[in-house]
Parts: C-alpha cells; sequence; structure tokens
C-alpha cells in the first residue's frame, strides 16, 4: 500500500499518517520530521535546514528529492509507505514519478485532506507539538497524551512563520494536486470534523470498507 497524504500545513496529516502507519503496519515517511531530527542532530544538512524552516520557506528540491530517494530504497519500504511533505513541489512530483518507476512501485492513492485558509491558520497559531512523538495539540493543553512529555511550540508555528508557510503552499503546492488528479489518483476528504471521523473516510477512501481499528500484531 503506497500512499500519499496531502493537504497544508495544519490540516492534520500527521495525525492520519500515524493512524495509517498503525492500520497497514508501513512506514510514515514525513519529510518535516526527517529535517527536523537533522536539525537536532546538528548535521550539515540540519544547519542549513533551520533557518529555512524556522522561515517556514521551502529547502530545496534537489536535497529533498536526494532525501526521498534515500528513504524509499530502504528495506522497510517495500510492503509500502505513506508519504507525508513530499512532494511539496511540480519539479518534486515528476522526481518521485521517476524514482517510483525504477523501483518499479506505483501510488495506489492520493489523499487529499482539504481545510480552508482561515481554518489552517487558527489551528497552526498557538499549537503545541509533543517533541517525542511529534502529535500536535491546542494551545494550553498540558502535556502528551501518549507520553507525557511536557509539549512545545514548533519554531515555524510561531506568527511570523505561519502566514508565509500558507503562502508558499498556495502557490508552490496546490499545483502538486492538479499533477496527481490526472491520472484520477486523488480522494478528496473534508478536514473538518473528528480525527476519528476523518479517519473512517480515509480507510474508506483507501481500500473500500475498512474500519479504524489499530493494528494488534
Ligand atoms: P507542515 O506541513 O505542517 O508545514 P512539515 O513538518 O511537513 O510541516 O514541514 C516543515 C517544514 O519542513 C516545511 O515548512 C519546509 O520548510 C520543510 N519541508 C518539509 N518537506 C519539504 C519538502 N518536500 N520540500 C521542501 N521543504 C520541505
Amino acid at each position: 500500500m503506497n500512499l500519499v497524504l496531502y493537504g497544508a500545513p495544519g490540516s492534520g496529516k500527521g495525525t492520519q499518517a500515524n493512524m495509517l502507519r498503525d492500520h497497514f503496519g508501513i512506514p510514515h515517511i514525513a519529510t518535516g520530521d526527517m529535517l527536523r531530527a537533522e536539525i537536532q542532530a546538528g548535521t550539515p544538512l540540519g544547519q542549513k535546514a533551520q533557518p529555512i524552516l524556522a522561515a517556514g520557506h521551502y529547502v530545496s528540491d534537489d536535497i529533498m528529492i536526494g532525501m526521498i530517494r534515500n528513504r524509499l530504497r530502504r528495506p522497510d519500504c517495500e510492503p509500502g509507505f505513506i508519504m507525508d511533505g513530499f512532494p511539496r513541489t511540480v519539479p518534486q512530483a515528476e522526481a518521485l514519478d521517476l524514482l517510483m518507476g525504477e523501483l518499479e512501485k506505483r501510488f495506489d492513492r492520493v489523499i487529499y485532506l482539504k481545510v480552508d485558509v482561515d481554518e489552517l491558520l487558527h489551528r497552526l497559531s498557538g499549537r503545541l507539538v509533543c517533541p517525542t512523538c511529534q502529535r500536535t495539540y491546542p494551545p494550553a493543553t498540558a502535556a502528551c497524551a501518549a507520553d507525557g512529555s511536557e509539549l512545545v511550540q514548533r519554531e515555524d508555528d510561531k506568527p511570523e512563520a505561519v502566514k508565509p508557510r500558507i503562502e508558499i503552499y498556495l502557490e508552490k503546492t496546490v499545483p502538486v494536486l492538479d499533477h496527481y488528479r490526472g491520472g484520477g489518483l486523488v480522494s478528496e476528504i473534508d478536514g473538518r470534523g473528528t480525527i476519528d471521523e476523518i479517519s473512517l473516510q480515509i480507510l474508506t477512501a483507501v481500500n473500500g470498507s475498512a474500519t479504524p481499528t489499530r493494528r494488534t500484531a
């Protein structure tokens, strides 16, 4: 099962990607998390990426494509994977098509989580995140419900970075959807509603009649 989760910052991709990872037992490939891990580790790439992320801008296509080429070749991707945060530009989508061809894989579905811009701005400003498991929470939440960690604000959820992120998304990432619409791969899901309601709609789009139960094995 090879999936792309597509949506604006704040659309709920990360939350639903975690659900899909648990449900299908396939890796969640989140380019934002990969970049933040590089920053945390202080690698040369992390040092280069840090000010770019803090400003809400995009890291270069070359870097991101290289990162994904390495990641998709790893054996844990063999049974499938969930892409979250990539492709974010049309050149990235074109490079991914080539790579998928080389790997003799294809996407089963592109899930588009649709949320309007006012709601995105509202969700992102003040959002808190767990530094351990990356789950997100509304403002003023005390601790992570999953692991008890103290929550932090992501640097790019600060007000000065939220607006550029949405603007860049509208300019560079919205055209990616048209790239996939042509292939009839896109399922549009209303990103409002409860997490469970949205999960159910996603699973129904992915495999017809699934229920959002967690894998136990
Ligand atoms: P969100 O979707 O909420 O903005 P992410 O965690 O997916 O958050 O990404 C955080 C940041 O990482 C982006 O704002 C951007 O700077 C960088 N980034 C992640 N994926 C890509 C990508 N495919 N291309 C360019 N930059 C990326």
